[in-house]
């Protein structure tokens, strides 16, 4: 990440100064401590005063979003000639959906080996709160829901696949007046396509900006998870976080490391580079929010702007193989804890379908993969509802989805960076002067 900082003198200027990466650890590595230090006192949540540290930097984060995805994807789609559009776009589809499906294979080996499951006896009331958050799942619904009835609608609530369902028929659009035969129809395109490009500018800038803040906000958001529960991850529930934190680990080693050996990518500017979307995503627990570092990152590896503009947008929403070895694993510990049983080999071909489906629909922002979770279950028959064991043992899942959420978002969002740099290298989108080259 850039310091945009002024040269000399005073705390305020050297902490501008400093590393951002090492202002953040810093501020992790506070708030755990003093997360676990509260947990061991019996203190689970902060004051209010305190709280609205990290508050406002997720609110900051969110508050991007949109005009960052609108503004990067019109830009993206546009930028890419007609010509490319295919090329590099189905590419881009392609990779992300198999290293999700990859995901949820590797999160169901997980689950057989660890065989995570609990006592139900542990199942708390907080099982009727859960069933109500599966309401209304169905993968063919998010699937037509993709297409906007309003687009100010979807602006306005925040749709994320809606938007950039739009913002990509507007941006292929434009790319194809761009290139017009009649001279009109190229200035005034080239005019809308100077403002998007602007706004996907100050965006960056803001960006930089928040970042200053990110470390205060992490120790405050990393201090109110272990608070939390610090306590209370023992067992079961301890078994499940290392079957999927293992997973995250050899998916990253296996699949990133694999892929960028078969494009013939630096893997060590490649990682070193990846470190900061991977932390802000680890702490943020949004894809979308972590989307401005991640497309920095891609800028300072060398990205042309044609591809990644396009490619971690769509990624951030539809890439999601963290979530998919979470999706694997978790599913074997609803079945296994309430039927005493692993999955069948269908209900297992079945989760990988939906988990990767889903996976399409699901939004990069918190918890999302928790809903994401309810709607794979059902898929296999096997709906969590109100008042069953089930949604008791959902419940417990929840309670640490917080933790797993953090694994799960920086595996998206390192592997939306993957494939990006893996198509940008395939469809020579890659500078010679990349320092993924060299
Ligand atoms: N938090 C994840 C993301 O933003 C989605 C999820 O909950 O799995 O990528």
């Amino acid at each position: 990440m850039e310091n945009e900082a002024p040269k000399k003198g005073g705390i305020f200027r050297a902490y501008l100064n400093f590393n951002v990466l090492y202002k953040i650890l810093i501020g992790l590595v506070i708030g755990a401590v003093a997360g676990i230090i509260l947990a061991a006192n019996g203190v689970t949540a902060l004051p209010a005063w305190i709280s609205m540290f990290g508050t406002i930097f997720t609110r900051l984060l969110k508050m991007i979003i949109i005009p960052m995805i609108v503004g990067s994807l019109v830009v993206g789609a546009s930028s890419v000639s007609p010509a490319n559009v295919g090329k590099v776009g189905i590419r881009v589809i392609i990779i992300y959906l198999v290293t999700s499906a990859i995901g949820v294979i590797i999160g169901l080996i997980m689950a057989n080996i660890f065989q995570p499951h609990a006592e139900l006896a542990a199942v708390t009331e907080m099982a009727a709160d859960a069933a109500g958050k599966t309401a209304d799942v169905s993968v063919w619904k998010t699937i037509s829901d993709i297409v906007p009835t309003s687009v100010l609608s979807s602006l306005v609530n925040e749709t994320v696949l809606q938007v950039i369902f739009f913002a990509l028929i507007f941006g292929l659009c434009l790319s194809y007046m761009k290139v017009s035969d009649d001279e009109r129809i190229r200035t005034i395109s080239t005019t809308m396509y100077n403002v998007f490009d602007c706004l996907t500018e100050i965006m960056m800038k803001v960006v930089r900006g928040i970042m200053q803040y990110a470390p205060i906000g992490v120790a405050v958001l990393i201090c109110e998870v272990f608070a939390k529960n610090g306590a209370k991850v023992a067992g079961a529930l301890l078994t499940v976080t290392i079957a999927c934190f293992l997973g995250y680990a050899i998916h990253i080693v296996l699949v990133y490391g694999g892929l960028l050996k078969i494009f013939r990518i630096k893997i060590g500017p490649f990682f070193k580079e990846a470190r900061i979307p991977f932390i802000t995503a680890f702490v943020t627990r949004s894809s979308n929010g972590t989307l401005p570092t991640t497309m920095e990152a891609a800028e300072n590896l060398g990205v042309d702007k044609e591809v990644y503009a396009f490619s971690l947008p769509l990624g951030a929403t539809i890439n999601m193989d963290g979530t998919a070895i979470y999706q694997g694993v978790c599913a074997f510990f609803l079945v296994m804890s309430c039927f005493g049983r692993g999955l069948t080999f269908g209900e297992m071909a079945m989760v990988v379908l939906l988990a990767t489906l889903a996976s399409i629909g699901t939004a990069g922002v918190p918890g999302a993969g928790a809903i994401m979770l309810a709607m794979v279950m059902q898929g296999i028959n096997l709906p969590i509802a109100e008042g069953t064991v089930l949604a008791g043992a959902y419940a417990m899942i929840l309670g640490i989805d917080a933790i797993l959420d953090m694994g799960r978002t920086a595996l998206n969002v390192v592997g939306d960076l993957t494939c990006t740099c893996c198509i940008a290298k395939s469809t020579k989108f890659l500078k010679d002067d990349s320092v993924l080259l060299q």
